[in-house]
């Protein structure tokens, strides 16, 4: 049976609505809203009229449900489900944590300027009814005077009211806006982002500019700098085993083992699923060997939260020539770190 809202149709059947029926309607929006920017529902006018039927059936019921369920609403009203909330509610620890406290904060501002309408609605509302019973009374004793005082109070509380309505839309369209534009942005933080959110080391494109950059610092300044690259050992297994979430835990230890022992001016980054390199400004081939010997030791020693877990990994390691270009340099460590796969893994293999 196809769930209704009664309002709905009084508004399609352009029914006049009651003071009680428009805060309704403020009540539906209310939660709508909070709905939408939650969970980050484009704001188009189609997804507004939808949601709108799905909070109307919410509020009229006097129901409670999470939004797993609203989102079960959304599929019993329209007959299929609304996809896009899910794919995004999938990704939402993904946000940066910026553009989700803004979101919050628009929700929240939303909310309490609605909050704050419907009460004064309610506070108009009384004065209303107090003076058209004056006006009723005032009729009968055909008091001029009074009668039109009343018929003046009471055009000024529907201006009043005009007023707060007109506010209130103008207030909704600026939300509209700055949601719309937080949506723009985080887009494009999404796609210009240079972190990777899984392990919170710096990503392969930010990787490949630093390399540009001391390539170039390389053949200007004869600074020298020197590439460790790593990848897990039979990772595979261990997300076979242990499942892919522990399997992401193991990728963020190890991206915090980099962190913690290697020096401040060292670039490491996440190049691919579970390789990782290290850059090393200012650092020769000999002392490359060593830190990478302790990173591989440290991977090797640390207890990984499940017993028998064992993580190691395996390491190439090169270091920049005058006359390398990215993909010369990247060859040959990409090659040290093969060979030391091929030669029995948790090692480390120096390419000249
Ligand atoms: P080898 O010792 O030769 O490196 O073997 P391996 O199993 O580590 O290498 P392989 O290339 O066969 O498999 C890599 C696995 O890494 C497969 C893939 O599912 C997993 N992986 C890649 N990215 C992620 C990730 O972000 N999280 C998790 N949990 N697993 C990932
Ligand atoms: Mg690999
Ligand atoms: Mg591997």
């Amino acid at each position: 049976m196809k769930k209704r809202c009664h309002i709905f149709e009084k508004i399609e059947n352009s029914k006049k609505l009651s003071q009680e029926d428009i805060k309704t309607v403020m009540n539906i929006v209310r939660q709508e809203m909070n709905f939408m920017i939650r969970n980050n529902i484009l704001m188009t006018p189609n997804n507004y009229s939808r949601w709108f039927e799905v909070f109307c059936y919410i509020v009229e019921s006097k129901k409670k449900f999470n939004d797993l369920e609203i989102l079960g609403l959304f599929k019993e009203f329209f007959e299929e489900s609304y996809d896009e909330v899910i794919k995004e509610k999938g990704k939402v620890e993904n946000h940066p944590k910026g553009f989700v406290k803004k979101l919050n904060s628009i929700a929240e501002s939303i909310d309490k300027k609605l909050l704050e309408i419907i009460k004064s609605m309610d506070q108009y509302g009384t004065n209303l009814d107090a003076h058209s019973e004056n006006l009723s009374k005032n009729q009968e004793e055909i008091d001029s005077k009074n009668v039109i005082d009343s018929i003046e109070k009471i055009l000024k509380i529907v201006q009043n009211l005009k007023e707060e309505n007109r506010e209130l839309t103008d207030e909704l369209k600026k939300y509209h806006k700055d949601v719309l534009k937080l949506q723009q942005e985080l887009k494009v933080a999404k796609s210009e982002s240079e972190v990777d959110f899984l392990t919170g080391l710096v990503n392969r494109r930010r990787f490949e500019r630093a390399l540009l950059d001391l390539l170039n610092d390389l053949k200007t300044k004869k600074y020298p700098f020197s590439l460790i690259m790593l990848d897990i050992d039979d990772f595979k297994k261990i997300n076979d085993t242990y499942g892919h979430q522990t399997g992401d835990r193991v990728l963020q230890d190890i991206a915090l083992i980099l962190r913690t022992f290697l020096r401040a001016n060292t670039i490491p980054a996440r190049i691919g699923g579970e390789e990782l390199a290290v850059i090393l400004p200012g650092t020769k081939l000999e002392d490359a060997k060593k830190i990478a010997q302790r990173l591989r030791r440290a991977i090797e020693n640390r207890s990984f939260h499940i017993d028998d877990l064992k993580v190691t990994a395996s390491f190439g390691v090169t270091e920049a020539k005058e006359d390398d270009t990215i993909d010369s340099i990247y060859e040959r460590v990409d090659k040290a770190m093969y060979e030391a796969k091929k030669s029995g893994k948790n090692r480390v293999v120096v390419y000249e």
